[in-house]
């Protein structure tokens, strides 16, 4: 199965290479635009197409873009555009949210599957937007926070066009009734398989340099480490003498779609992993997300 697949990708990736024709099913398209305006593709192995999905027993369809992780900052509500001329085909307008029990429900279900059901992925994927851009090629937005106003399925629209919201419906985050961990899930069908599909990262990623155009996936930049506070409310976390330790751990809670950077003041020896959050409520959330999901505790930090 996994070099059938691997030959249809490679063959159609030849294919746009030389330019040849050739009978398949489904060539690449090209001259796609990056959902997230002025973003890359994550080259994170965990947001690519492939990687094992534990809570729901089975293999991300997708590409995750997540702040921290795609050159462009990624927060709750900021605009996801269509990745080419397209057709909607369905708009979830009115998508109402699992509740966390029914999530919690769902998720244990599909333990006892061989893997995940096409409606449980359904619903993880929460509110959608799906564009058909002809000769079997499909995109999909999920974890949507909303849907662009005045657009309706059976409109056409081009490459830019903003069709939804970042946000994190379909998620535990999402279901819990926090903003927290808020990102775009992205994917692309060429008929019955989505790019990716049993590929390694780097195969996925030279087929996404194909498709898309835009700035090319860079290795992960350090966690930049700031000498001023930053006014406003933060968390701090930790506090190291090692700032490699401290990098490590900013990187953790990154992965996890939370906000952090390194803070260490002039003549101070100690590196300090801080969250930036936006109000006091947002603050106690992260504080128990810290305490159950990395056994840490945090420090509300008000600066002027
Ligand atoms: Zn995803």
């Amino acid at each position: 199965m996994r070099m059938k697949h691997l030959q249809r990708w490679v063959a159609c990736g030849l294919v746009m290479l030389f330019g040849a024709v050739a009978q398949t099913d489904f060539p690449l398209p090209t001259g796609f635009i990056v959902p997230v305006p002025g973003a890359h593709f994550s080259t994170q192995a965990r947001q690519l197409p492939g990687a094992p999905r534990p809570y729901r027993n089975g293999v991300h369809q997708g590409f995750d873009f997540y702040n921290g992780f795609v050159g462009v900052p990624v927060h709750y509500g900021d605009p996801v555009v269509a990745v080419a001329l397209g057709t909607v085909i369905r708009l979830d307008r009115q998508h109402v949210e699992m509740t966390r029990e029914q999530w919690l429900a769902l998720a244990s279900a599909q333990q006892a599957l061989p893997t995940t059901s096409p409606q449980a992925l359904d619903a993880f994927r929460g509110r959608q937007v799906w564009l058909d851009h002809g000769k079997g090629v499909v995109s999909r937005y999920a974890h949507l926070s909303g849907v662009a106003d005045g657009l309706s399925v059976g409109d056409q629209v081009t490459a830019g066009t903003v069709v939804g919201f970042i946000g994190n419906s379909g998620t535990l985050d999402g279901a819990n009734g926090t903003k927290l961990g808020a990102h775009l899930h992205f994917e692309l069908w060429l008929g019955e398989h989505y790019l990716g599909q049993d590929l390694s990262p780097e195969q996925t990623l030279a087929l996404v340099a194909q498709v898309f155009t835009g700035p090319a996936p860079e290795p992960m930049p350090a966690v930049a480490v700031s000498a001023e506070p930053e006014p406003g409310l933060a968390v701090q976390v930790a506090a190291f003498q090692e700032a490699a330790r401290a990098q490590a751990l900013a990187d953790r809670l990154r992965q996890a779609g939370l906000d952090s950077y390194l803070y260490q003041p002039a003549g101070s020896s100690l590196t300090r992993v801080r969250i930036r959050v936006s109000s006091r409520s947002q603050a106690d959330e992260v504080l128990a997300r810290l305490a159950s999901e990395f056994n840490l505790k945090g420090l509300i930090i008000q600066n002027p």
